[in-house]
């Protein structure tokens, strides 16, 4: 049996007639960027994450930079994150002209450790982009209290965590700004790229709306530095809009998942991050391994594919050059050393898990 980390197409496949007519509805229409669909899933999206505000952007790394540049972050600013979670936070912070601040994560569900925090908030500074890994929300009302107190502004990277909930505040509603992607892989995905911002501020709202076309305040009038364009199209926000309804059946089943992979695997050189409840969507599950690369060659000589999220740290990154010599990160790099992501989406079958267990179980580790 061969089980492969992402089918996209058939993760779609259920679909495939709605989609079909919503593309169709748009190439009908005539209108293909920032029209009535993408007002529509900005109505929808805000309702769903029971915020204010919804600004749909090209993609998530977009949000990102648009969000930090809306809050006043420009060059030479600092802006805290972790750097365990892929280098996104990182290409937004760059794209400013800011300098990343790397703080370690805590061990156990590899987030943001709160010990850490307070270690860069001493350092002043302007933002901090809190990331929700794997699914799993952060510590956010702590992190969000303490950014209050210290008066950094937050935004929290919801691209992993589309409908994970805390206390029924969805991630993106903690912070300043929630960061969607829609990357075609995500538990929300268009068919190509997408991305949106969330909050209740309705100026910052305002701002990232000029912000995501030339800085526009209206047609031809830029009133707002440091626009660009970033804008969804009527395409993507169509099949948007055909799959937000699905989203909490999709993120049930991904928790379903997590559950038998947790209860079922049993290896002694095989750790899964502990994991589940309302605030966690399982985006990936993620396990640890001293022996990760043996572990990846025995899955894929069973058929099946894993993947590393993330194999290098962002202060390891080649591309990557930083005034001040990188912090030493020791909980991130044991973790990018150690972390394997198995297969974990919607359309994954109860045969497929069973496959994937015993192929872990027998490991020769
Ligand atoms: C996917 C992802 C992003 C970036 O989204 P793109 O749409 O690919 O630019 C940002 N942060 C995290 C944590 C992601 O997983």
């Amino acid at each position: 049996m061969r089980v492969p980390f992402n089918p996209l197409a058939r993760l779609h496949a259920d679909q495939r007639g709605a989609l079909a007519g919503a593309l169709l509805e748009v190439l009908d229409s005539g209108w293909f960027v920032l029209g009535p669909q993408v007002e529509r899933f900005e109505r929808d999206f805000a309702a769903y994450c029971g915020l204010a505000h919804c600004v749909g952007v090209g993609n998530g790394s977009d949000a990102l930079a648009l969000a930090l540049r809306a809050l006043g972050v420009g060059r030479g600013d600092r802006v805290a994150t972790v750097a365990n979670a892929g280098f996104y936070a990182s290409t937004a912070i760059l794209a400013c002209g800011a300098v990343p601040l790397y703080a370690d994560v805590e061990p156990g569900r590899l987030l943001l450790s709160t010990q850490a925090l307070d270690r860069v908030l001493a350092q002043r500074p302007r933002a901090l982009v809190a990331t929700h890994l794997y699914g799993q929300l952060c510590a956010i009302e702590e992190i969000a209290e303490r950014c209050r107190a210290a008066g950094v502004a937050l935004v929290e990277d919801c691209a992993q965590a589309h409908g994970a909930r805390r206390g029924g505040r969805f991630a993106g509603a903690f912070g300043d700004v929630g960061c969607y992607s829609f990357y075609p892989t995500k538990n929300l995905g268009a068919l190509g790229d997408g991305g949106a911002l969330v909050t209740n501020d309705a100026a910052l709202a305002a701002r990232l709306r000029a912000l995501r076309q030339y800085g526009w305040s209206g047609k031809y009038q830029v009133d707002f530095a440091g626009g660009c364009n970033s804008r969804l199209d009527e395409l993507q926000a169509a099949v948007l809009n055909a799959e937000l309804p699905l989203l909490d059946g999709r993120n049930a089943r991904r928790r379903a998942i997590g559950a038998r992979y947790l209860a079922e695997l049993r290896h002694p050189a095989i750790t899964p991050i502990a994991r589940g409840g309302e605030d966690d969507v399982f985006h990936l599950f993620v396990l640890r391994c001293a022996r990760r690369d043996e572990l990846r060659a025995h899955l894929a000589a069973h058929g099946v594919q894993s993947e590393i999220h993330y194999p290098i740290p962002d202060h390891r990154q080649p591309g990557l050059t930083l005034a001040e010599a990188a912090p030493a990160l020791p909980d991130s790099e044991r973790a990018c050393a150690e972390v394997l992501s198995l297969p974990c989406h919607p359309a994954l079958t109860d045969a497929e898990i069973d496959h994937v267990v015993a192929a872990c179980n027998a490991f020769a580790g």
